[in-house]
């Protein structure tokens, strides 16, 4: 009658073992025990000689600000978050993640050629493409916006003509150059904020103006020739509009 109970005890115990080494190596992810923590101290003192306690455990030290996460989350943005890295002094990308899409009242849309955004910046870039651009796109255009054309974030770089860093080498800061409408227009910031017609010209200014609502520092075409392009949008950094 013993024998079988004391298999049993065995493949409970082989059981444990196995959940034990699988939960070592789960990365510390949810903030909570891995499975088969509790069985860990009761199969190290059974086997005294596996090393399952103190087997390195990696747990990578993060930037990312999970309360932003879940708010970016919540606008309907798609994105990924990604690991942090240091390029060079004043150059990082911490708690950035890379969007893929964003989203309107009534349909989603696309956003080009972005690279690492820190999660404050994406979503400060979120709420303006939804409530800033694409309302105004249908009330002022007609047309809902199916692309936000931009020339990127993340830049390992100073401010034009200073020592200083700029937003872009801690990728909080984007240049967007451009809107491309659900009915096919494309919008370029080069081209139609003195080029456009009346209805464009329009809508470049509404939608500069509620980025100076919801960003830091905003630089356009008014600002300087170096902007006459694109609109310069700091997650951060003073309130300064031009
Ligand atoms: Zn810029």
């Amino acid at each position: 009658m013993k024998a079988p109970i004391f298999i049993r005890g065995l493949t409970l115990l082989a059981t444990t073992l196995v959940l034990a080494g699988c939960g070592s190596l789960i990365p510390g992810g949810n903030g909570g025990a891995a499975p088969g923590a509790a069985n860990r101290s009761a199969a190290t003192e059974a086997r005294p000689a596996t090393r399952i306690a103190s087997a390195p455990q990696s747990y990578a030290a993060s930037s990312m600000d999970r309360g932003c996460l879940a708010d970016l989350g919540a606008t309907g943005a798609r994105f990924q978050p990604l690991p942090d890295t240091y390029a060079a002094p004043g150059c990082n990308k911490l708690g950035t993640v890379q969007l893929s899409a964003l989203a309107g009242d009534r349909s989603t849309f696309g956003v080009s050629n972005l690279g690492p955004l820190r999660c404050g910046t994406a979503k400060a870039f979120s709420d303006w493409a939804r409530f800033g651009v694409d309302r105004a796109a249908r009330q002022i255009l007609g047309s809902p916006i199916a692309r936000i054309e931009t020339m990127g974030s993340y830049a390992c770089r100073n401010v034009a003509g200073t020592e200083r860093r700029s937003a872009h080498a801690r990728a909080e800061a984007i240049d967007v150059s451009g809107f491309v409408l659900e009915d096919g227009r494309r919008i370029m910031l080069k081209r139609d904020w003195d080029g456009g017609d009346a209805m464009t010209r329009e809508f470049l200014r509404v939608v500069h103006k509620s980025a100076c609502k919801r960003f830091g520092t905003v630089l356009g075409p008014k600002y300087n020739a170096a902007h006459e392009d694109h609109f310069h949008l700091e997650g951060t950094g003073a309130k300064f509009c031009r």
